[in-house]
């Protein structure tokens, strides 16, 4: 077994948006870090792929907050990347196109307060008390929260972030019994996996608030956001060990003092960020360093829902101006929209479509065909295959996707043939997939739980030296993880002075 041995003052665990911020911030900040992450190319999530020469994204299709002078891209700009990065705002005609089996007219939901307000008081006119008294809410849970009024400190709002002791739920069925309208609201779920009856109204008034303030988009999706970190990170002085998993988070006499990794690596440091999934964490360090309660909330982390997910090709669409910015939706209405288990069959689940490669700039004219679906899934439909691994998954499970593949196909057919014609099948995910290519317990799309009665870990631990960041501390996205790797620098540069700086860029 090779052994190297590094030597810097910060390890970073980790090359999603969360380390790659930390990484940038820090090293603004003076400190020598090194990267450290388990898969051959860095960007964890972000990172895009290739079948048939079209570029997929995973897990960046839309972002809010990249507006001029919007949290995020304040941050992007104080980490130097944004010179490189063509934003793209979605237009004011985009949407996600909401359609209900008992409902036939469909439900444009705008990026756009005014927009998306005029649309629902069009299709439920009696419901304009309900409307109202929702935005208004969502509107009134935002000013309190400083990614979104950046006037406000940050650590208040860390220490007691708004209560998450508000079911959605609850609160939707206090203003309005329309089934229909009740789904509209609560469908952006969808876009942090939490199940109905687990959400809270102030962690879905963040999200909300945010794509309804304006949506985003790259040019090159992603990987053009990992390739602008990395040239900048190159010129700071970073390293990126790539295809090296961490196995250990080495302690001497009661502090971090580096990792090892699985092929012998060493790198010692007196800090180390963590931005894996915090139940992966614990088997990294020796037992006695954390109380047995922390230990068992830690790995006991419930999980976001999963995805199945086609990536397709699509020729000659009949309706190619539809697919440009809008997203396809078909739903179950009520508010039960995304339950926590497998309850339902596949056709009943919901499934979305969306076509990210069309909005390239660049690249558009090989992206244009590449068409993506999606639809929840959950541990337990892929659990008997639990012991398998990449590249040598049993025909069993083979079986499987080929039959996922075939009901996929058959019900985006029979929802949206008329718009985006046949689809030519070029690979499928499933929450094994996730597992394995994005080291996601159970294969959740987004991490822990942002939910009604679990909180995520905090960024400090009790190890002096140990810090986690990523989705599965602050929020999910990739605005908040990358909010979630702006924090746990913070907290170890400054968090106030840091925070002044970034608002201000
Ligand atoms: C299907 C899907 C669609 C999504 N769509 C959107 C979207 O449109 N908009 C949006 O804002 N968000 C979206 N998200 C969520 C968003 O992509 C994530 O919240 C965000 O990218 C997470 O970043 P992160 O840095 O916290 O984690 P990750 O990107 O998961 O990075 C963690 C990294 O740590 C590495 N690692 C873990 N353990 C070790 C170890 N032991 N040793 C070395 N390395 C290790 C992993 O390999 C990985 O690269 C989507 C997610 C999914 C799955």
């Amino acid at each position: 077994m090779s052994c190297t041995r590094y030597k810097c003052d910060v390890t970073i665990i980790g090359s999603g948006i969360a380390g790659l911020t930390a990484a940038a911030i820090l090293a603004r900040n003076g400190k020598k870090v090194i990267i450290v992450e388990k898969m051959p190319r860095p960007g964890g999530t972000l990172k895009r792929f290739k079948r048939n020469s079209i570029s997929f994204d995973v897990g960046f299709h839309a972002t809010s907050s990249l507006g001029k002078g919007e949290i995020l891209s304040s941050l992007w700009n104080y980490c130097g990347v944004m010179s490189d990065i063509d934003v793209i705002p979605f237009p004011e005609q985009s949407c996600d196109l909401f359609e209900f089996d008992d409902y036939e007219h469909p439900v444009r939901n705008y990026f756009s307060y005014p927009r998306f307000m005029d649309e629902l008081l069009q299709h439920f006119p009696q419901e304009k008390g309900a409307i109202t008294a929702y935005f208004k809410r969502i509107q009134e849970i935002c000013t309190t929260v400083p990614f979104y009024n950046t006037a406000l400190p940050l650590t208040p709002f860390l220490h007691s972030p708004p209560s998450s002791a508000n079911s959605l739920v609850g609160y939707l069925e206090e203003i309005t019994s329309n089934p229909i309208l009740q789904a509209v609201l609560a469908a952006p779920l969808y876009l942090y996996g939490v199940p109905s009856e687990e959400a809270s109204l102030e962690i879905h008034a963040q999200v909300v608030h945010g794509y309804c303030r304006g949506t985003y988009i790259v040019d090159g999706g992603g990987q053009a956001v990992i390739d602008s970190f990395v040239k900048t990170l190159t010129g700071l002085g970073v390293e990126i060990l790539t295809g090296q998993t961490v196995t250990a988070i080495n302690t001497d006499s009661g502090k971090t003092v580096g990792v090892t990794t699985a092929s012998g690596c060493i790198v010692q440091s007196s800090d180390v960020i963590y931005t894996g999934h915090p139940s992966d964490m614990i088997a990294m360090i020796p037992e006695s360093f954390f109380r047995p309660v922390y230990r068992k909330r830690v790995t006991g982390l419930k999980n976001s829902t999963s995805f199945f997910m086609l990536f397709g090709s699509i020729d000659n669409p009949p309706e190619p101006d539809l697919l440009d910015w809008t997203n396809l939706y078909k739903f179950r209405s009520g508010l039960n929209i995304l339950p926590s288990s497998p309850i339902l069959p596949l056709k009943e689940r919901g499934m979305m479509l969306n076509c990210p490669g069309r909005r390239d700039r660049k690249d558009i004219l090989t992206n244009k065909n590449g068409v993506i679906l999606f639809a929840p899934a959950y541990w337990q439909d892929v659990e008997m295959f639990k012991e398998s691994k990449m590249n040598s998954r049993p025909q069993a499970y083979k079986d499987f996707k080929e039959k996922l593949t075939e009901q996929m196909l058959e019900i985006a057919r029979t929802n949206w043939g008329h718009i985006c014609g046949e689809i030519k099948p070029l690979a499928v995910g499933t929450p094994l997939t996730f597992r394995d290519e994005l080291s996601s317990p159970e294969g959740s799309a987004y991490g822990a739980l942002h939910s009604l009665d679990q909180s995520t870990p905090s960024v400090r631990t009790r190890l002096p030296g140990l810090w986690l960041s990523g989705q599965s501390t602050l929020m999910t996205g990739v605005m908040s993880a990358s909010l979630a790797g702006m924090v746990t620098a913070g907290e170890m540069i400054g968090l106030e002075t840091l925070w002044e700086k970034v608002r201000s860029c």
